[in-house]
């Protein structure tokens, strides 16, 4: 085994992202001592009985001290009470960072507390599932996924390189762009799937003419695949929305208008343009599968997903 990258990493939150990052640090013997902070005792004693660190408190001060690298794992509209709470304890020359899926209000929330010295480096793993807590992690989870970077101004370059090599090491592809461009592009690669997901869904849930039982018995006609993403966590998805307001309504916007244009199409009766328009979609499903973003297998993955190598 290669010398850990760091002495002490500290995890606040320990759910999903958190517990995934436990175990590929674990794994791969990223670090000397991993402490882990979470909210409440419930979930600290779960994180406990998985055996994911080697500390375990619910005040996050008490973790982050002396640790090198801090990764905060917590609801984006969270991220500033906990970074106001952690900031006393942080070491000068620690590295910051978080896993949040939106980075315009994280920062804005964030760096304010950051003190001098410390490495406030704000990041984003594009993997998940819809599950939640410290038992849906996985060591895989972030094998040949994406860790985009939002480097504040100032940044200095070797903790980003130091931080970059750690996400490689726990598999990740690394990007870096600025914080406005990231929360536009999320907005319609996740965010947007994910609110159609929940509207279609809440919308079969309300139908009267169509039996909720029906709705199960023959959702393997397509409606199963939105049940996955709108299964996701309701806390995490609340505050996306509400941190990711502008440039999700960009997109709804964006949305509404070509969903305009394929009513009428239909309304009209215009073959050739829905042909067209499902011909431009399906290229896009085969350049996903290139470029390894999923597998071409007949339940959209879903088996690989929830069975993943060594988890
Ligand atoms: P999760 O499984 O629900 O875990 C959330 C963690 O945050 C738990 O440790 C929870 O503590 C803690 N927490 C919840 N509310 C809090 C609060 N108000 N103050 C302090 N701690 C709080 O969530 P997750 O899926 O790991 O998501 C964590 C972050 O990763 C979010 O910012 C999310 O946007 C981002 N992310 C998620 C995914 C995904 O697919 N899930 C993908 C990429 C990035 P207790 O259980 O002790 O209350």
């Amino acid at each position: 085994m290669t010398s850990p990258m760091f002495e002490k990493i500290a995890l606040v939150g320990i759910g999903l992202i958190g517990s995934s990052l436990a175990r590929v640090i674990r794994r791969e013997g990223l670090a000397r001592h991993v402490a882990i902070s979470t909210r409440s005792a419930a979930t600290l004693k779960r994180a406990e009985e998985l055996g994911l660190g080697d500390s375990y408190t619910t005040d996050a001060r008490v973790a982050v001290r002396d640790a090198d690298l801090i990764i905060v794992s917590v609801p984006v509209g969270s991220s500033g009470a906990v970074a106001q709470e952690i900031a006393p304890a942080l070491k000068p020359g620690a590295i910051l960072t978080d896993v949040g899926s939106t980075k315009a209000s994280v920062i804005a929330q964030m760096q304010p507390h950051v003190p001098d010295g410390v490495h406030f480096i704000p990041g984003h793993p594009l993997a998940g599932t819809e599950k939640s807590g410290p038992d849906a992690g996985f060591a895989d989870l972030f094998d040949n996924r994406w860790c985009i970077f939002t480097p504040v101004p100032g940044t200095d370059a070797g903790a980003l390189e130091r931080l970059s090599e750690f996400w490689r090491r726990c598999g990740a592809n690394i990007d870096t762009m600025d914080p406005q461009h990231h929360d536009m592009t999320l907005a319609i690669v996740s965010h947007l799937p994910h609110i159609i997901a929940y509207n279609i869904v809440g919308t079969a849930d309300d139908l009267e003419s169509v039996t909720k039982t029906e709705v199960i018995k023959y959702s393997a006609s397509g409606f199963r695949d939105f049940t996955r993403l709108a299964a996701s966590d309701p806390t995490m998805w609340r505050d996306v929305c509400l941190h990711n307001k502008d440039a999700i309504l960009e997109m709804l916007a964006r949305f509404s208008e070509d969903l305009a244009f394929l009513q009428r199409a239909i309304r009209w009766g215009d073959g050739d343009k829905l042909f067209d328009l499902f011909t431009r979609t399906r290229a896009v499903r085969r350049s996903i599968i290139e470029a390894g973003q999923d597998i071409d297998v007949p339940d959209f993955g879903r088996q690989a997903v929830e069975h993943p190598k060594g988890s």
